[in-house]
């Protein structure tokens, strides 16, 4: 009750700041640009959350050579010092936690759930990378060898580039941009053109804890203009991109194509799509599979890549248990996100149209259960939709879809639900509902996933606890929020003195 009221009040005290402009900030300092990119709330897009200025190239030139000014002395932080600061922000971020959610509310239209996860998330990713990086201040341990002193230590990378998607505004963006700092690299922010806003909150609390000018510059531009142009750009030491498959893989020939007579290696990590797979067999515990289902396909409208958007049952328990998610999807109440519905709008009408096709896609490939429609409102409202009698083939059982559709397929047996889980380019999350030990044991073997989950929903992979990333064309498996993610940012240098 509590928690209600504090977001109420906060929801009241953001709307009052609507309409705020963000200027660039490189090298600490505040720039503003002709150009700018206005944000809106998708749950009305006539309400203009705030905007940003809009980079171009002179920007992005500047902004990498801010963080390539400010990388010696960073690099030279005590490790200490660095983990510190990060701390230190999460706990900003803490004390500003309702303030963050109701912005996402707004601006992505996430409902007061998912936007305290969000936040909740970014808070982890500080903690987390922040007590990891002091994993690798003393370097690694090697043999003696005789009549030699050697050691092997860990150094960063340089100036690298973050480019983000809108999905998950603070908590995507917070982790990759905290891990390369965390371990003295520097980095330019691009964030996604819808949340424009968000990250520049990341940076009001980033510059709150201390973060020296030029560490982190917040460069919202174009992606394929400017984020194209620091992926190409010859003094990008990294790229950490999280978004889709399409850009990914854009990203990844862009970033070794520099300009004629120039040739580098950079580091590119890819946190990229998915088409993941629920399997429910004929032993499942139907309610909780029927719950998992619906929570995993339709929270957040369906916006994220760890959603089920394959629903694949075995024959015996087919029935039954479409006729409990036909129930539990018909009761979702769908509305502004800020009156926290089950589902809010979806993110833009880019999205709105992208996941619209794809029904209509849908009605010719399978039969439509429910849903199907956009709903009346300002808003980009979509109805859950569900999809049986969808064969593996598909486009709508085998492209990204990113919304709030759900494509059934039944299978005869458990081992059918397996090939067919597995007939994808993808390969980020999946699970499976079964009290047979057996069949969790050869799904553990055979499902080929990054995150795999059992008797449970596939989303909401917990910072520490479920180290996150795909496999196949999810991407480069770079595992966020894991034990070793931070090797990533680092090179090993090893030095040896002959006594
Ligand atoms: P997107 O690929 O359209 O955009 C992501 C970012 O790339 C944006 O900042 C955009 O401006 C930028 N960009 C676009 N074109 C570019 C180019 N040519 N060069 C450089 N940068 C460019 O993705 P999106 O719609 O923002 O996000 C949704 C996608 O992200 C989905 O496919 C989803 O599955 C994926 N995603 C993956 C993960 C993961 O951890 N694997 C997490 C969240 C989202």
């Amino acid at each position: 009750q509590e928690a209600f009221e504090a977001m109420r009040k906060a929801l009241v005290e953001v709307r009052a700041q609507f309409g705020r402009h963000y200027p660039l900030i490189i090298d600490g300092e505040r720039v503003n640009t002709q150009e700018v990119i206005v944000s809106t709330n998708p749950s009305n897009p006539v309400e203009v959350v705030g905007q940003s200025a809009k980079a171009g190239i002179p920007e992005a030139d500047a902004a990498l050579e801010a963080a390539w000014r400010a990388f010696p002395s960073w690099r030279d932080w005590p490790q200490e010092h660095r983990s510190r600061l990060l701390l230190k922000a999460a706990h900003i971020m803490k004390r500003r936690q309702r303030e963050l959610e109701a912005w996402l509310v707004y601006e992505i239209g996430k409902n007061w759930t998912e936007a305290a996860a969000d936040v909740a998330e970014a808070i982890d990713f500080l903690r987390y990378y922040a007590i990891s990086a002091l994993k690798y201040k003393d370097g690694a341990p090697v043999l003696p060898y005789p009549g030699e002193d050697n050691e092997a230590f860990y150094i960063p990378l340089g100036a690298g580039v973050v480019i983000a998607p809108w999905n998950f505004p603070l908590a995507i963006l917070t982790g990759m941009t905290a891990a390369p700092i965390a371990v003295g690299n520097t980095v330019v922010v691009k964030p996604a053109e819808d949340t424009v806003v968000a990250a520049a909150k990341l940076f009001e609390v980033l510059e709150e804890a201390g973060l020296p000018p030029g560490v982190a510059n917040y460069l919202p531009g174009e992606g394929s203009e400017v984020g194209a142009y620091l992926v190409k750009h010859p003094r990008t030491r990294f790229i950490n991109f999280t978004g889709s498959l399409e850009v990914g893989l854009q990203i990844n020939e862009m970033a070794a194509r520099l300009s004629p007579g120039q040739v580098w290696i950079k580091r590119v990590f890819l946190e990229l799509g998915g088409k993941d797979a629920l399997i429910v067999d004929e032993t499942a515990d139907l309610r909780a599979a029927a719950q998992a289902t619906v929570q995993s396909a339709f929270g957040f409208q369906g916006q994220k890549c760890s959603a089920a958007s394959r629903l694949i049952v075995v024959d015996g328990i087919y029935d039954l248990l479409m006729e409990e998610v036909l129930d539990r999807t018909e009761a979702l109440i769908v509305g502004p996100a800020e009156e926290n519905p089950d589902l809010g709008p979806l993110a833009s009408q880019k999205q709105e149209e992208t996941v619209l096709n794809y029904i209509e896609v849908g009605r010719q490939e399978g039969r439509l259960l429910l849903g199907g429609r956009r709903l009346e409102g300002s808003g980009f409202f979509v109805a859950p939709t569900l999809f049986d009698r969808v064969s593996p083939d598909a486009r709508i059982a085998q492209e990204e879809i990113f919304g709030p559709v759900l494509s059934v397929l039944r299978v005869p047996d458990f081992d059918t639900a397996l090939e067919v889980a597995n007939n994808t380019r993808y390969g980020l999350t999946g699970g499976v509902f079964s009290r047979k030990r057996e069949r969790l044991e050869k799904a553990r073997r055979e499902f080929h996933v990054g995150n795999l989950y059992f008797n449970r929903k596939i989303t909401g992979a917990l910072v520490g606890v479920q180290p996150f990333g795909g496999f196949n064309l999810s991407g480069t498996d770079t595992k966020a929020g894991g034990p070793d993610y931070l090797l990533n940012f680092l090179q090993m240098k090893s030095v040896t003195e002959r006594f």
